[in-house]
């Protein structure tokens, strides 16, 4: 077994679109980023590259390439589990954390969990996504920031 750990944070900026999780939310603002800004697959990405030692997503996704310009964050997710696949490695289980003032994630938390679980080629019961506001605390509970963190657990 081999654990990993993930954080993310992004700027909220009006004229962007929201995506978590691969899920477009309903917001004025979105994720300032090179890429789709999708701020919880950024951090299952570093917790995948962290558990196979292979450092983290800038290393393998730089944003200084124009290649990543508006990327879709699901497609860098399958090609860090194909990596992760390479390394004789597959997925046991997920747990993931949303910190966000709003949009609520209520009921697309689910549409997550199966969108990421597809992903992972793993079921939906081995992927928890959980939401928390920051009670209008700091970045976050300004509704300036949006951040993840998620861990990750790999099996041999
Ligand atoms: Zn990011």
């Amino acid at each position: 077994m081999r654990v990993g750990i993930g954080r993310d944070c992004h700027r909220l900026v009006e004229g962007r679109r929201l995506v978590i999780g691969g899920v477009a939310m309903d917001s004025p603002r979105g994720a300032d980023a090179h890429s789709d800004g999708d701020v919880l697959l950024h951090a299952l990405i570093d917790a995948l590259l962290g558990a196979v030692g292979l450092g983290d997503i800038g290393d393998h996704f730089p944003d200084t390439d124009p290649q990543y310009e508006g990327a879709d964050s699901r497609d860098l997710l399958r090609r860090t589990v194909a990596l992760v696949r390479r390394n004789g490695m597959s997925v046991h289980n997920v747990d993931a954390t949303v910190m966000l003032e709003r949009p609520k994630l209520g009921p697309l938390k689910q549409q997550m969990r199966e969108q990421i679980a597809a992903d992972l080629g793993i079921s939906p019961g081995r992927v928890n996504v959980k939401a928390k506001t920051a009670e209008g605390l700091g970045a976050v509970g300004g509704g300036e920031a949006i951040e993840a963190e998620a861990v990750v657990l790999l099996e041999e």
